[in-house]
């Protein structure tokens, strides 16, 4: 099918609510890729750090692009040994910028373990504490560290809020992250035929905890797997979720744009906001 078959709907919107676009994969073409997404009827789009170098980059897309793309500030972990006190420090700082709206991505990922598992939790306690102390939410990064993750909420994160970022466990998982009030965000993982246990996750879901975003440059959905993922692929994540709720294109897209709204404290959408301005990187 053409990219041009799926080309949203006049008033619809969506909001991808985790893209890196801050990172080197875009560096030849960011701009083009971020105005391919708006044309497409993408109109929000969270950038999340991966460290402070990431977190910093993000924050400048933020101010280039206001009220369209918005920053998480985190250090991920894979990097969790590069948070030193004055990178923590640094975060703090960088966290109050305009148009940060979330602590993120930070989390444990045991399946690579890139990071020492100490090393990660301390990250990980480090930021959680943060988020609580600035009150904004958490993108977490969850991976083969699921009761970890539920212990670390359980003792850091009393109060707060946020979301289990590409959610790929099941419906026991997802009941852990619901019931510590917790949104789940969907990403190209509910787009591949085998993923079962997930397709019923996404159709079960409450409607008002769900999210869809692409982790780009990564997790590309069919069709364009093996090529780099972009924002306005957010629109076959929507589709699939559509799909597998039995609503229309266009109610999900409502849904998740008001849950992204609520769970990131956006500002209202003003119809004006189609110019861009370019980001100096
Ligand atoms: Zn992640
Ligand atoms: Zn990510």
């Amino acid at each position: 099918m053409p990219w041009d078959a799926r080309r949203l709907g006049g008033d619809s919107v969506l909001t991808d609510t985790h893209a890196h676009v801050q990172m080197h994969q875009f560096a030849r073409d960011r701009e083009d890729v971020i105005a391919a997404a708006f044309a497409d009827g993408i109109a929000r789009i969270v950038v999340p750090g991966i460290d402070l170098e990431t977190s910093h980059a993000a924050v400048a897309l933020a101010a280039a692009h206001p009220g369209r793309l918005f920053a998480g500030v985190g250090t991920h972990p894979h990097d969790a040994a590069t948070l030193t006190a004055e990178a923590l420090a640094g975060q703090r700082t960088l966290a109050r910028a305009p148009g940060v709206v979330a602590i993120g991505e930070i989390g444990l990922d045991f399946y690579r373990n890139l990071s020492p598992r100490q090393t990660q939790l301390d990250a990980l306690a480090a930021q959680l504490t943060l988020a609580r102390e600035l009150d904004l939410p958490v993108i977490l990064h969850n991976r083969e560290s699921h009761a970890e993750m539920l212990a670390m909420l359980r003792e850091h994160g009393h109060g707060l809020r946020g979301v289990f970022h590409c959610f790929i466990g099941d419906k026991a998982m997802a009941q852990d992250a619901l019931d510590l009030g917790f949104h789940l965000s969907f990403a190209g993982p509910v787009a591949f035929a085998k993923n079962v246990e997930l397709a019923e996750v996404a159709a079960w879901a409450p409607a008002e905890r769900i999210l869809v975003e692409t982790d780009s440059p990564y997790l590309t959905p069919p069709p364009f797997r093996g090529k780099r993922n972009e924002p306005r692929h957010v629109a076959l994540v929507a589709r699939r979720v559509a799909e597998l709720r039995g609503l229309r294109f266009e109610e999900l897209t409502e849904l998740t744009t008001r849950n992204a709204n609520t769970l990131f404290r956006l500002p209202d959408l003003q119809p004006q906001e189609g110019v861009t301005q370019h980001a100096s990187l």
